[in-house]
């Protein structure tokens, strides 16, 4: 495995979905690795989005790589002022949280650029919100000018395919009904049904760092 593998795995899950390959992003997640595994395994290969789950994990290493960040993990509302420092936030869980970012784009002059993270396992540990909350959140979001909502993100529980794949395919549905386009699903044991499910946005970690 590596990064090349993975982007071939993408192309093939492509074909095998009638989808174009360029259809989908590989978000590249760098938690835990230094920069030079980084370096060496995946912008040895091209220009990639990079993936964090932790904001100060993620501000130490924008100082040393310039890369498009991304921020895959939860934040918190007492780093909320941070994300202009990411090009896309996905884990955007709650009203409160959606209401700090409005503050720190207003302040910030920008608009920033997040996906909403829906706990579709409904697993009481995890992050995300309820679908059954996104009539009445989606709403709320797009009044806020200084936040643009660009997808949906999941993170499905840990089980066999019949488990997680109707969970990307539940998440693809609400895109669609919400007229959103930004999937972001797939991490490496799973990104292939991701892709043939409509994901857009695959958040691979594991799977590049392998030899
Ligand atoms: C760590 C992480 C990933 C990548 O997981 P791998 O199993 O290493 O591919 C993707 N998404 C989120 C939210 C993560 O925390």
């Amino acid at each position: 495995m590596g990064l090349p593998q993975v982007l071939e795995r993408i192309a093939r899950a492509c074909r095998r979905a009638g989808r174009r390959p360029e259809e989908v992003r590989l978000v590249a997640v760098t938690k835990g690795r230094s920069v030079e595994e980084i370096r060496e395994k995946v912008l040895a290969y091209g220009t990639f989005p990079l993936g964090e789950s932790r904001v100060q994990e993620a501000l130490k290493k924008m100082d040393l790589l310039h890369a498009e960040w991304h921020l895959v993990g939860h934040l918190q509302r007492n780093k909320a002022k941070f994300a202009p420092r990411f090009a896309l936030v996905h884990s955007l869980d709650s009203l409160r949280l959606a209401e700090a970012l409005e503050k720190v784009g207003e302040k910030a002059g920008v608009r920033l650029k997040v996906l909403v993270e829906v706990n579709l396992g409904r697993e009481p540990q995890k992050h995300g919100v309820l679908e059954e909350e996104l009539p009445e959140l989606l709403p709320r979001l797009r009044e806020m000018p200084h936040l643009e909502v660009l997808g949906l993100m999941t993170v499905p529980p840990i089980g066999p395919e019949a488990v997680v794949r109707p969970i990307f395919r539940r998440l693809s549905e609400l895109a669609d009904r919400y007229g959103l386009p930004e999937r972001s699903m797939g991490m490496s044991d799973d990104y292939e049904w991701a892709v043939e499910e409509g994901a857009t946005l695959v958040r691979v970690g594991r799977a590049l760092f392998v030899d």
